[in-house]
């Protein structure tokens, strides 16, 4: 994961999540019980953490981005989760720009590893980091430093990269990222793209830098 290296500093964990549950949840996410605990209140990444982010707001926004994550997967039921989120305090004290949002960003990001699928360890990397930067764009916490659209060198290139590309597919598609992220459950092919949009990821990629003239 890519929120941080620093496992032991600022951490979020979620708490007692049955291994299914019904439909009922989906729209109470109160039912997922969360913790949040700032490990690194004596470093200046803690203190700015305390100042700027909040383990109130931070709890909120886990709440947030778990229901964005459920709707832009179309997810009806989510599976046994027994995950931590660690984010760096050298990371948050270092962070030259809105803070807040940069965080913001990094829960969406992780908390969509928690969720989607990975193919049974068969989908690339970039693409499992691409989805969650997808995620992440999608609900406006995008950095503006990042990638614009056509930019990169290849489509499972990973973060921004990819999840532009997989914007520009979803745009041919809508509701593709969902699919495809479904399609990852069991096992992964590139052929999943081809049963999705009709074209060899290789075709979409070459389509994609010729959009946006790259
Ligand atoms: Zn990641």
């Amino acid at each position: 994961m890519c929120g941080g290296d620093n496992k032991d500093e600022c951490h979020i964990s979620n708490g007692h999540l049955p291994a299914k549950f019904g439909l009922l949840a989906i729209n109470t996410v109160s039912a997922v019980d969360y913790t949040i605990t700032n490990r690194a209140t004596g470093t200046a990444g803690g203190v700015r953490f305390n100042t700027d982010i909040g383990v109130d707001y931070s709890k909120q926004t886990l709440a947030f981005a778990i229901d964005f994550i459920w709707r832009t997967f179309h997810q009806t039921n989510a599976y046994s989760i027994n995950n931590e989120i660690h984010v760096s305090d050298s990371h948050i004290g270092s962070y030259s720009g809105d803070v807040k949002t940069e965080i913001i960003g990094v829960l969406y990001h992780e908390m969509t590893h928690i969720w989607q699928w990975n193919g049974n360890g068969q989908a690339p990397g970039g693409l499992i980091e691409g989805i969650a930067d997808f995620v992440r764009l999608k609900a406006n916490y995008a950095p503006g430093h990042r990638v614009q659209p056509g930019q990169g060198d290849k489509c499972d290139q990973g973060y921004d990269v990819t999840a532009r590309f997989l914007d520009y597919c979803n745009g041919l598609r809508n509701g593709f990222v969902a699919e495809l992220n479904k399609k990852t459950r069991t096992g992964y092919s590139a052929q999943y793209f081809v049963d999705l949009l009709w074209k060899t990821v290789d075709q979409l990629w070459a389509d994609y830098k010729a959009r946006y003239g790259q």
